[in-house]
């Protein structure tokens, strides 16, 4: 039998959310809504990384990351986005920071 349960983690405050939502909010912003209208509807209100799954009431803790890191490469076919919940998208991104960093200092 297979068991793939997403990650148990600890849920943070509703301040430390409302913190990491607004961190976030740079590349979901309401201008650029329709995409993420998109991104949901072809991939699903779940996060790509850790399975879990999302409703209507915490849906706005699934964003849309850009697999390029181009907020402006929105193709239809969805190719360049992921769903990912806030937890995913912060650990997302700290790993590329944390590549840029290492890869910009090997030289
Ligand atoms: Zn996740
Ligand atoms: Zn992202």
């Amino acid at each position: 039998m297979v068991q793939r349960r997403p990650q148990a983690r600890k849920l943070p405050s509703p301040e430390e959310l409302r913190q990491l939502v607004n961190k976030l909010k740079t590349e979901n912003k309401p201008a650029n809504a329709s995409y993420r209208e998109q991104s949901l509807q072809l991939h699903g209100w779940i996060c790509a990384k850790c399975g879990r799954e999302f409703e209507r009431e915490n849906l706005q803790l699934l964003t849309v990351h850009h697999r390029d890191g181009n907020h402006h490469n929105n193709p239809p076919d969805g190719s360049n986005w992921e769903n990912l919940c806030v937890y995913c998208h912060d650990d997302e991104h700290s790993r590329l920071i944390l590549a840029d960093y290492l890869n910009g200092t090997k030289q």
